[in-house]
């Protein structure tokens, strides 16, 4: 981020006052990563500043509030959040389609409902999406047991027990469960870990699947090759 100061204007004081910043690191409607251009500032109540961007890729403005630590001269700020927050859909690599088309699904609404600040919600729904991912992950490694996987009594710990170790993944799995079910249930047991930590956990999730897909896929590809060449009858 940018660091900036500015001198905002105090619409319930006597005089303006001046603060320092960081400007976004993209534009939350056309999610460009570029530095936008503050136009105007304002100390509102409560402490915070809001700051009038423009952002020079959609020509469209949009407002960022921050906190404000009223004890620095000048007041030294924190990022809150900036609206409007236009939703982008996330596209995942085709492993991951071929896998879990639903894990897609969910995490996109998801994201769409932590666009909009819906923060209680999200959390829920990036959990629901790492059991469709570890389920259907199980399933497309074993697909001889789709049937004793896809059993709703079998549930996402059991799941991730017996069938992740073998891809030495079922540690990030079972983290990304114990965070979810924080995200979910009346009391929290990981109190410092939050939904960004769920969200990283679940990245490097995605990346170890999208590996192991394309790892399953050149072995067999490899052994279909040497099938071939000890069959005297293949070309
Ligand atoms: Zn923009």
């Amino acid at each position: 981020m940018n660091k900036t100061t500015a001198v905002a204007i105090d619409p319930m004081g006597s005089s303006n006052v001046t603060f320092s910043f960081d400007t976004p690191e993209e534009c939350p409607m056309c999610h460009t990563g570029l530095v936008p251009k503050p136009i105007a500032s304002c100390l509102d109540s409560h402490s915070r500043f809001s700051v009038l961007y423009f952002c020079r890729r959609c020509s469209l403005s949009f407002l960022t509030r921050y906190s404000a630590d009223r004890s620095s001269s000048p007041f030294k700020t924190t990022l809150l959040s900036s609206e409007p927050n236009y939703f982008q859909k996330r596209i995942f690599p085709k492993q991951i389609i071929e896998v879990s088309q639903s894990f897609s699904d969910i995490y996109n609404q998801a994201l769409s409902a932590e666009t909009i600040n819906l923060n209680e919600i999200s959390g829920m729904g990036f959990r629901k999406a790492v059991e469709f991912l570890v389920k259907d992950f199980s399933i497309y490694m074993n697909p001889d047991k789709a049937e004793y996987i896809s059993n709703p009594k079998f549930q996402l710990m059991p799941c991730i027990r017996e069938f992740l170790p073998e891809f030495k993944i079922d540690s990030l799995a079972t983290l990304c469960a114990w965070i979810g079910n924080d995200e979910t249930h009346f009391s929290r047991i990981n109190d410092d870990l939050d939904i960004n930590d769920l969200k990283d956990n679940i990245e490097a999730l995605i990346s170890h699947v999208v590996t192991l897909v394309i790892t399953k896929k050149a072995e067999e590809r490899v052994n279909q090759k040497k099938l071939e060449q000890q069959d005297p009858t293949s070309d």
